[in-house]
């Protein structure tokens, strides 16, 4: 069985990122690809530097092409089940019943978005109802704009919204929100809807409005809902990869190179960091295929 430099489960941002630098290094990679990066809902994804606006698939299959012509790297679409750490060497099992060996392995399998079972929510999820105002924010501009409060914290994000719109309409949802941070919103133009959401209203991925129980319809022309979200796989765990635990995510734990706790186990893009965008993902993905090309 040949031996891989390095084997990058996820080949989206942060996994193509990487592997263009250790293509560029003339390292011999394999790129293991399920192809469902976390924005593919959306048409556009903004505020990427010379793609802003553009859809995200059709930045991920640029990327492609431009990676294809690196011939020390192959992708394989196909999901890596299983991580097993060979001391010195890393074996990685997939869905097809293959094993494949490397010397060291790049985790870029991002995370997935805990939808809740809204009605009308997932035709909606990436145009019309998202999770990042800057993100999505500009195109929605001064329109009406909704957010639905998951936790208490999440009361800082509906002042943060009022940067892009003073018509906000604030969904507790049945979350006990801090009375003063409340009247501080209202003061500022926010409105209240303290009712239980029921469902979405609007025609495909357009949202109109969101239906309260008892039958209460609020109009809206985008909806925010920061929703917690898990890891896509369990492969870090597998491996033993120290975590940290915040209220709607886990990340793993890396050094600035994107080293986690396991020698010889990197990570990058939502996965590894915190600041969920294209940008940062492309931008720690680069640092760590760097990282993991340069002989220590
Ligand atoms: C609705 C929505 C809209 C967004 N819009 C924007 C935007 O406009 N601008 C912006 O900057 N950011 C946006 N983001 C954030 C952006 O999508 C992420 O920050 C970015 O996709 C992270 O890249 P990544 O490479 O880390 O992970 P991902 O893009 O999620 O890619 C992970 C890849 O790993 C693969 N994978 C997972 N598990 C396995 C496995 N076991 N085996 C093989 N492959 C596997 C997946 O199939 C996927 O292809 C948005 C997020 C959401 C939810």
């Amino acid at each position: 069985m040949s031996l891989y430099d390095v084997i990058i489960v996820g080949g989206s941002f942060a996994g193509i990122s990487a592997a263009l630098q250790l293509g560029r290094a003339r390292r011999k990679v394999l790129i293991l690809d399920k192809k469902s990066p976390r924005n593919r809902a959306s048409r556009a994804s903004h505020g990427v530097l010379g793609f802003d606006g553009f859809s995200p698939l059709e930045i991920l299959e640029r990327s492609h092409k431009q990676l294809s012509t690196y011939s020390s790297v192959t992708i394989k679409n196909v999901e890596a089940k299983k991580a097993e750490n060979l001391s010195g060497k890393f074996a990685i099992h997939t869905a097809d019943g293959v094993e494949y060996h490397a010397s060291k392995l790049i985790l870029a399998s991002g995370v997935v978005d805990q939808l809740p079972p809204l009605p009308g929510l997932k035709e909606k999820w990436g145009n019309t109802v998202v999770n990042c105002p800057y993100c999505h924010g500009y195109e929605f501009k001064d329109q009406r704009t909704g957010i639905v409060i998951l936790h208490p914290e999440q009361i800082d994000m509906a002042r943060l919204l009022l940067e892009w719109s003073k018509d906000l309409i604030i969904f507790t949802n049945g979350v006990e929100v801090d009375n003063e941070k409340i009247s501080e919103l209202q003061a500022m133009g926010g409105t209240i809807e303290a009712g239980l959401i029921k469902g979405l209203n609007g025609a495909g991925e357009t949202i109109e409005s969101v239906m309260l129980e008892g039958g209460k319809k609020v109009n809206l022309d985008i909806l925010y809902l920061n929703t917690p979200v898990k890891m896509a796989n369990s492969i870090a765990l597998d491996l033993g990869c120290a975590i940290e635990e915040t209220k709607n995510c886990s990340y793993l734990k890396v050094n600035h190179d994107g080293l986690t706790s396991i020698p010889g186990v990197f990570a990058a893009g939502d996965l590894a960091d915190s600041s969920h965008s294209v940008s940062h993902a492309i931008g720690n993905g680069c640092r760590v295929g760097i990282a993991v090309s340069t002989p220590k």
